[in-house]
């Protein structure tokens, strides 16, 4: 039977699930970077194996990175310092800024980068660094599952009483049957597309918990080979 999806983890629910994978992610990378280097290490290597090896343990190394960053990350939504730090923000003084930084990025994939942030949005009751976090993630994964000659775009609108922040993209797309499990904590689906795909699976859960812990929330629309949507509504003030 399939694990239903828990969003909101405090950290005494973390604990056992962490350690266990923690365990499992960091021994099966750290077998395959031993035997990488002991294949190295032999006088007749030939210099694309040499590579490959290179780059596999090279690999290892990044997801063990990713991993490490993002339970950190994880465990850091836990500061109650953080969470007191709920302010009326503006997200046109904050979005922009952001998509210039992934500009570069973006740019080097052959992907089309832009947004639309109107001046007079009403402010969203949020923590900054969090916004950012929850910008940034979802910007990354756009680009990231965007293929050369595609576009990702950030959009933001007033609905009822939020404002709706969309991330566009015209990419891989998700496939139905993995939808309800891309926000689950380690999860990432495994694709051709994606082969070099070293993250942790845990951009997502991340996103989602910010925002459930500020009274926000984020759903996905997505078509394989389309593209996707990922909408987040962030409460508004006043
Ligand atoms: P990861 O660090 O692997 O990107 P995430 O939690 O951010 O982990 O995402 C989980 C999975 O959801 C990814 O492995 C990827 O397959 C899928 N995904 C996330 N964003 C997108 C997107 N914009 N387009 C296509 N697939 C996506």
């Amino acid at each position: 039977m399939e694990k239903p999806s828990t969003p909101k983890l405090s950290l005494g629910d973390l604990k056992d699930e962490l350690i266990e994978h923690l365990m499992q992610e960091l021994c099966t990378p750290l077998t395959n970077i031993k035997t990488a280097l002991k294949l190295l290490e032999s006088p007749t290597i030939k210099p694309p194996q040499r590579q490959r090896y290179l780059g596999l343990i090279g690999g290892e190394c990044e997801r063990q990175n990713s991993l490490i960053s993002g339970v950190n990350r994880l465990i850091a939504l836990d500061r109650i310092s953080d969470r007191a730090r709920i302010i009326p923000l503006q997200l046109s003084q904050i979005i922009p800024g952001i998509v210039s930084t992934y500009q570069p990025l973006a740019a080097e994939k052959g992907v089309r980068l832009g947004y639309t942030i109107a001046d007079n949005l009403p402010p969203v009751i949020f923590v900054e660094t969090w916004l950012r976090q929850i910008a940034i993630d979802l910007l990354h994964n756009g680009i990231k599952y965007t293929r050369s000659g595609g576009r990702v775009f950030v959009q933001a609108a007033v609905q009822d009483e939020y404002v709706r922040l969309e991330f566009l993209d015209t990419g891989i797309g998700i496939p139905p049957a993995e939808m309800p499990k891309i926000f689950n904590r380690f999860y990432r689906i495994r694709s051709s597309a994606d082969d070099d795909n070293n993250s942790a699976g845990l951009g997502l859960t991340i996103v989602q918990n910010i925002l459930l812990r500020c009274g926000g929330s984020i759903s996905v629309a997505s078509q394989i080979g389309v593209g996707s949507k990922f909408r987040v509504l962030l409460p508004m003030g006043g």
